[in-house]
This record gives C-alpha cells, sequence and structure tokens, in this order.
C-alpha cells in the first residue's frame, strides 16, 4: 500500500515568530507585517498592527486647537 503521509498537512502549524502587539504565535504562511526599525512582526489580518502603530507613532488623539494644543 501507498504511503501517503508525506501529503498531509502538518499535525501542528510551523510557529516562526510571535506578534510584537499581541504576543500570540505567528505561523509560516501567515500574513504579517514586518516592523521598520524593530525587525519584529504583527498580524497583519487584525487589529495588531494598527494598534501597534497607533501605540508606537502618535501619542494623542483629538481635536486640534488654534495654538495646535490637541485635546
Ligand atoms: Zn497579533
Amino acid at each position: 500500500m501507498l504511503n501517503l503521509d508525506r501529503f498531509q498537512p502538518p499535525a501542528e502549524p510551523l510557529t516562526v515568530a510571535h506578534c510584537e502587539w499581541c504576543g500570540r504565535e505567528i505561523y509560516a504562511g501567515d500574513e504579517v507585517f514586518r516592523i521598520d526599525d524593530g525587525g519584529g512582526f504583527v498580524h497583519g489580518e487584525t487589529d495588531c498592527a494598527k494598534d501597534y502603530a497607533a501605540e508606537r507613532v502618535y501619542d494623542r488623539y483629538g481635536y486640534i486647537s488654534a495654538q495646535l494644543d490637541v485635546e
């Protein structure tokens, strides 16, 4: 009888990294964003990239005044 084991998907997906935002596993074949300065990765199919960017890039969200304050 033919051995077809090599055609079966692996039982465990291959973990290649952990998300810099949520900390969960990133598997080979997952959609990701690579972080420009840190070299890490965040999930591409969730809000991880947006939330990571909002936390790292911006320090305030609101309405800007004539004096350039954001409240
Ligand atoms: Zn994530």
